[in-house]
Order: C-alpha cells, then sequence, then structure tokens
C-alpha cells in the first residue's frame, strides 16, 4: 500500500440522472476492467437532481469504498451543469468524464492513461461507427460536426462525446471559463494543449433510457455553435448586400422597361414575393439576434452554474 502513494490519481467523472439501475453494474464493471490501472481512482457522482433511488445506491456504495465520493445537486441542472460540478471538485491529476450507463467502455481508460503518461494532455473517445444511432441522429449529427468545423475557430473532432481523458492543466483551464451556456465538447477542445484520440465502438445503452430528443438536441446544437461562433450574426450584412445588389440590379430594369414600354400596372405578384421574401428575411436575421441575446441575457444575470446540496 505505502507504494501506491507513488501513483498519480485518476479521477472519474460520473453525472448521474434517475441511474437507480445503473449504479452497482457500473461499480463491478469499474472494478474488473480497471484492475492494474497504474493510478489510483477516485469515482466522483454527481447526482443531478434524480428523483428515484440513486443517491441512496451511491451512498451504499460510498460507505464501504473510500475511492467513492459524491456531490449531490439542489435540482437537475443538466449533464453539461454536473460535469461543471465535477470538475470543480475532482481532485485527479487528470479526469475522465464517464456516463454511468457503460456506454463508454471502461476497458478504454488503460489506453487514455497510456498515452495520457505519453505526454498527451486530451485523449478523446471516438466512436468507429455510430450503429446505434439510427439513420437520422447520425446525419443530423455529421451534419452538425460539419458546420461547427466550418464557423468555429475551435476544431471538434467528429464523433468524439464527452468521454476523454483530460490532464489537470486543461482542468483548470476549463475552470476558469465562466459561461453559462456551457456546451463541453467545445470546452473541452478550447484550452487546445497536445491532443489525439482513441477509436471504440458505442455499445446501446444496458439498462433505463435516454435522456436526449430532438428538441434538446437541437438546442443543444444551437447553444453549441452560439457559444464558439458569431458567423450566425454576422452573415446577415452579407446577405443583406448581396440583396441589396439584386435589388438594385432589377430597379434599373424597371426603370428602362418603364422608359421603354411606358408605365405598366399589374406587378401584384412581383410585389407580394418581395413583400414576403424581405419580411421572412428580416424575421429570420432577428430571429438569430435573439438567440444571442437571450443567452447574452443568461449570461449578464451571474448565475451559478449548479447548487450543491450535499457533498
Ligand atoms: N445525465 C445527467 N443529467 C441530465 C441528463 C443526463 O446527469 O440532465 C447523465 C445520465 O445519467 C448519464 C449521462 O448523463 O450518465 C448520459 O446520459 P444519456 O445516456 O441519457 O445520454 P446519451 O448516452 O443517450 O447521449
Ligand atoms: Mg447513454
Amino acid at each position: 500500500m505505502e507504494e501506491s502513494k507513488q501513483l498519480p490519481l485518476l479521477s472519474l467523472i460520473v453525472p448521474v440522472l434517475n441511474e437507480e439501475e445503473s449504479i452497482g453494474p457500473f461499480l463491478d464493471a469499474i472494478q474488473l476492467k480497471l484492475a492494474g490501472l497504474p493510478a489510483d481512482l477516485e469515482i466522483l457522482f454527481i447526482d443531478d437532481g434524480s428523483t428515484d433511488g440513486t443517491i441512496t445506491e451511491i451512498e451504499r456504495a460510498a460507505a464501504y469504498d473510500n475511492s467513492i465520493r459524491y456531490l449531490k445537486l439542489s435540482r437537475n441542472f443538466g449533464k453539461e451543469a454536473a460535469m461543471t460540478a465535477g470538475l470543480d471538485h475532482a481532485k485527479g491529476d487528470a479526469v475522465v468524464p464517464i456516463d454511468v450507463d457503460l456506454q463508454d467502455p471502461p476497458e478504454l481508460i488503460h489506453e487514455f492513461v497510456r498515452l495520457w503518461q505519453e505526454g498527451y494532455d486530451t485523449v478523446y473517445g471516438m466512436r468507429a461507427s455510430r450503429e446505434e444511432d439510427g439513420r437520422r441522429k447520425r446525419a443530423s449529427a455529421g451534419l452538425f460536426y460539419r458546420v461547427f468545423n466550418h464557423l468555429s475557430h475551435t476544431y471538434i473532432p467528429p464523433n468524439a462525446g464527452d468521454y476523454r481523458l483530460i490532464s489537470r492543466r486543461v482542468v483548470d483551464v476549463i475552470r476558469q471559463m465562466p459561461e453559462r451556456n456551457r456546451f463541453m465538447k467545445g470546452m473541452f477542445a478550447w484550452p487546445g494543449y497536445p491532443s489525439t484520440g482513441v477509436e471504440y465502438d458505442r455499445p446501446a445503452r444496458f439498462a433505463g433510457e435516454t435522456k436526449w430528443n430532438y428538441w434538446k438536441l437541437w438546442n443543444f446544437a444551437l447553444d453549441g455553435l452560439t457559444s464558439f461562433s458569431t458567423w450566425p450574426l454576422r452573415i446577415w450584412s452579407y446577405i443583406g448586400g448581396v440583396i441589396a445588389l439584386l435589388s438594385l440590379i432589377y430597379m434599373v430594369g424597371i426603370i428602362i422597361h418603364t422608359v421603354i414600354a411606358g408605365v405598366e400596372w399589374p406587378g401584384y405578384a412581383s410585389i407580394m414575393s418581395a413583400v414576403l421574401f424581405f419580411g421572412s428575411i428580416q424575421l429570420i436575421s432577428i430571429g438569430v439576434l435573439g438567440e444571442y441575446i437571450g443567452r447574452l441575457y443568461v449570461e449578464s444575470k451571474q448565475r451559478p452554474i449548479y447548487m450543491v446540496d450535499k457533498d
């Protein structure tokens, strides 16, 4: 036991929302698959406002294993906030956010740690395939990463999730990022530093069900884009410029036509289409402004990102 003092400490951050049936199997898998890891483990559960027996399960496990710690948030704040709480409270020299549903295979951590000890600050898991996701989800995720990486200076590797190892210095950078709209995938990538990926096959959830739906995913994508790019705001000057130019050409055309052919009354269709077209362009651009202003409003309130009820 004396020599285990030399080992680095690795913190697993495990956000959980109503996962009572997953806690036990998760801990068993960790124990089984991470035996012989050249690091001491700290398992930090963040109960994100569960309303089932999740916290009882965690307390029971923590009672006889002192590498297990937990935080209980005062209500459901969302996975991103729960991970933030985990990053703030983890003590490790490196940190691995991991899902409790075993969709993030624990055995991958051996490879994470090996590459970390080779000098990488971030080692992210990359899904080799997204078979379990279904066609529509895969296509929309693919589109999102393409758009994001085009618009943002921060590159996020497609098919990388939150499952990754990040070193202490990256954790400390992320802890200095005060934003309330926390798109963690982008925030994990923002600090830079040497990083690499490891491929894995992501299995299906083994118990319980996903907390995502399309509406949540859409808002998640908007959070990501607005947090890491101002392009959607700025593009309207260019769209406006192009439309103004086209209008000018059209105007000159009409004037010449009128001079040559005289005044014509009919024109309902063209006027109607112009009114509708410009109306919708303006609404869209105001909507985009709204997306940013809404987020600015949230940021300006400076509310805490999460509240701890018990730790
Ligand atoms: N989770 C959370 N708070 C939430 C939603 C989810 O802490 O508001 C946790 C959940 O318990 C799980 C992890 O985040 O450990 C991933 O959630 P899920 O499996 O539903 O996401 P998916 O794997 O489908 O992307
Ligand atoms: Mg899952």
